[in-house]
């Protein structure tokens, strides 16, 4: 070699970086190159110093991005040069601990094809065993207690290594070098099936429990991130049994196909939706349903979509395998409590519903829900954003100078805590109104601040008094408080989601948000940057009446839109029939205000044409009713209403239009599903033209749709497209939920703009 040409540099690499193989891939890259050096964790990430000639140490430093391995995400690469040692060969050395944590935790991650080979493989020591992973698979942020990301800092701890897994576990070329979950049969967790009683059932639990689902019981099933519920998903029984058994539920159930065949006989798989379904985060996908899939009516009651996954770990993995077809899977818990994680819990709470438990000893420290998303034009849509994300941050383009901790909002709620240019968003913590979702609350945030020691100096919360986010906010002492506007955080996570700081336009639709003004919004047109927005466009306001029972009853927000349209001239409508009894206390009540809030939502104008159209007077969760008005549309209709505009404000009278059109529309006997599709289309069209109008005052050619509504992909793709054809620049959400799920991430970058804005 010659002398004069060699070099040492110091590397540090940030990102995912650890828990994903990263240093057996350095290991084999300074071989590859013929580089000295060493590589090893500290809390910042991998630092690496390596020795060699000029060129080849620029060819190992592009490479370390180049080619990292599947899990990693290299945020930086910073090099630095130092005096050259001549200490020759390469090295792993011990993990550094101390202050200052910034490393990032990997999410849940599915298993990888190599371990798929080993499962199947009887010659192989992990054949059939249902906790097998490596560097590139298995669970991590719902094991993981503390930081630096070790073993010890695991719920794997409670498991010595054998020998071999020892060995692989200290082998710089085996693809188990530090897995910190690394396990076999001889020590790693053990299957159990027990009745519901809690009593052990003899023979393989994995039989057993294959046993039971075919004879159409409910069978508690310990996953990842906390307990689900399944049965057979084409047993109509079993489906309804478990149906009835969870109270009040009546939100679609997700279903698990044991691979691609198999999900393919269940829903229309277009191809931009594979790289989705069979990825490593493994979400719940909304796909189309065959008409000819095997799965029984009451899974998705009323819903034209499915949502599907595959499985995601070896023990879901061999029970599809060995069953042959799919299989229910959802949330373990009672109708809206959070998903039951914890073992004891799960025997008291899961018991009056499973007929037995398929559960092992792997404890899960944090719960994580499975994720949903729709596929939106190539690319996700997130609708929950769970197992499989978290605790991946958002990064974004600009810094949050000073940690910031966002409450989020009540419903779906997330937090978020940020610094650097790094958003962590929690995982999906469920409706905050009862004392078990306060309290994963308040321990993920706990939890969270201690894994990316995250102090925050700053706290942002929702502007609605009664929230519980907002109220545990306003309790925290001696730190900066900033309330953000509701709609003004969602078209902030939407400029986040897409790294752009506006300003733009902003259309915020959604279910209900506390307005500037103390009243309910939900139907905005916005100019907004991060730092603030302008209202400049809104659906004129209707009465709620019963306040909180019209949310529960869509048939009420009816009687308000068809009382602010005809007054007492009412025409006759199946609707009003139907509640011949309370219909005239409920239009005195909307015209009294008394308990009657007036509000521009939306979401409260899709629940009044749900209504009308006899599709839901009733809802058991938020969106129900907007949801089966967007299935009801017939798709080959693509004629909309024609809103005229009327007056100063954007927005403002299309509310009373669009009512109005449906009711000429029932009167004359259209077919609801074409009334359902020519709603969505005029009202997307009169978003456009409102557009098009705040374009000509503003100047501004971008537009920010967010909101719950828009997880309603009928209608975003018609505003796309018409938004699009007008000159306009759509920005759509790909990384976070549109719905409320996304809100903390808007709050916390607000409240990082309104700082530098000073
Ligand atoms: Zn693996
Ligand atoms: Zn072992």
């Amino acid at each position: 070699m010659d002398q004069v040409s060699v070099a040492r540099l110091h590397v540090r690499v940030e990102g995912i970086v650890q828990g994903v193989g990263f240093r057996p891939f350095v290991h084999a890259l300074a071989a590859e190159h013929r580089l000295a050096g060493f590589v090893g964790n500290d809390t910042g990430g991998v630092f690496v110093e390596i020795e060699g000639a000029g060129p080849r140490l620029a060819a190992f430093v592009a490479d370390l991005r180049r080619r990292a391995p599947a899990l990693a995400q290299v945020e930086r690469v910073t090099t630095e040069p130092v005096v050259p040692t001549g200490q020759p060969g390469f090295v792993i050395v011990t993990s550094v601990t101390g202050a200052g944590r910034t490393a990032l935790i990997s999410p849940d991650t599915a298993t990888c094809p190599d371990c798929l080979a080993e499962l199947s493989d009887p010659a192989d020591r992990r054949h059939g065993y249902p906790f097998t992973n490596c560097t590139n698979c298995g669970p991590r942020f719902t094991i993981v207690t503390d930081v630096p990301y070790d073993r010890r800092a695991t719920t794997m701890a409670a498991f010595p290594l054998c020998p071999d897994c020892a060995a692989e576990y200290a082998d710089p070329t085996n693809r188990r070098f530090h897995a910190e979950p690394v396990c076999c049969p001889a020590c790693g967790p053990t299957l159990r099936l027990v009745t519901a009683g809690g009593d052990p059932v003899p023979g393989p639990p994995l039989d057993g429990a294959v046993r039971w689902l075919r004879d159409g019981r409910v069978v508690a099933l310990k996953g990842l991130g906390g307990y689900h519920l399944a049965v057979r998903a084409d047993d109509e029984q079993a489906v309804a049994t478990l149906r009835a058994r969870k109270h009040r539920e009546e939100k679609p159930f997700a279903v698990m196909a044991a691979d691609l065949p198999a999900a393919r006989a269940l829903v229309d798989v277009a191809p931009a939706a594979v790289p989705v379904l069979t990825g490593a985060r493994r979400p719940v996908v909304l796909l189309p349903r065959r008409p000819d899939a095997p799965v029984a009516a009451s899974v998705a009651p009323d819903n034209r979509d499915l949502g599907v996954m595959l499985p995601y770990t070896p023990l879901h993995q061999l029970l599809l395998g060995r069953l042959g077809m799919p299989i229910v899977l959802t949330s373990g818990n009672v109708s809206d409590e959070p998903i039951v994680h914890r073992d004891d819990d799960a025997r008291a709470r899961l018991a009056g519903i499973a007929d037995g438990f398929l559960t092992h000893d792997r404890r899960i420290h944090v719960r994580a829900d499975d994720s949903v998303v729709r596929v939106f034009r190539g690319r996700e849509l997130p609708v929950r954003r769970s197992r499989g994300y978290v605790p991946a941050p958002v990064t974004v383009p600009w810094r949050f100078d000073r940690p910031v901790l966002a409450c989020g909002a009540e419903l779906k709620n997330t937090f978020c805590l940020a610094k650097g240019r790094r958003a962590f968003l929690s995982h999906h913590i469920g409706d905050l109104e009862n004392y078990e979702t306060l309290r994963a609350f308040t321990d993920g945030i706990e939890h969270f601040g201690r894994l990316f020691d995250i102090r925050p100096q700053v706290v942002a919360h929702d502007l609605h008094p009664e929230y519980l986010s907002t109220k545990y906010a306003l309790r925290r002492e001696g730190i900066e408080l900033v309330g953000v506007q509701h709609h003004h955080a969602h078209i902030a996570a939407c400029l986040a989601d897409n790294g752009e700081p506006g300003p733009v336009l902003g259309v915020a639709f959604d279910g209900l948000g506390y307005g500037s003004d103390g009243t309910l919004w939900g139907g905005e047109l916005l100019v907004a940057d991060l730092a603030g927005f302008q209202r400049v466009g809104h659906l004129d306001a209707v009465p709620l009446p019963g306040g909180p029972a019209a949310i529960r009853e869509p048939w009420r927000m009816a009687a308000a839109y068809l009382d602010a349209l005809y007054g007492d001239a009412l025409p006759d409508l199946p609707v009003l029939r139907r509640h011949e009894r309370r219909w005239p206390a409920v239009v005195a009540l909307a015209r009294s205000g008394l308990n009657s809030p007036r509000t521009s939502s939306v979401g409260r104008l899709f629940d009044a044409v749900s209504a009308l159209l006899d599709l839901r007077d009733h809802v058991s969760y938020e969106g129900q009713a907007a949801i089966a008005l967007e299935q009801r549309a017939d798709r080959d209709e693509r004629g909309g209403y024609r809103v005229e505009a009327s007056g100063p404000v954007p927005l403002a009278d299309v509310g009373r239009q669009l009512v109005g059109h449906v009711v000429d529309d029932l009167l004359a006997g259209v077919d609801p599903g074409r009334i359902a599709a020519r709603f969505h289309y005029g009202l997307a069209d009169a978003v456009v033209r409102a557009a098009a109008a705040a374009r000509d005052s503003t100047g501004l050619t971008s537009v920010a749709l967010s909101g719950g509504v828009f997880q309603n992909v009928l209608l975003l793709d018609r505003v796309v497209s018409g938004l699009e054809a007008t000159g306009f620049r759509p920005l759509v959400h790909s990384r976070v939920p549109p719905n409320d799920a996304g809100i903390s991430l808007g709050q916390a970058v607000v409240a990082a703009a309104r700082h530098a804005a000073g």
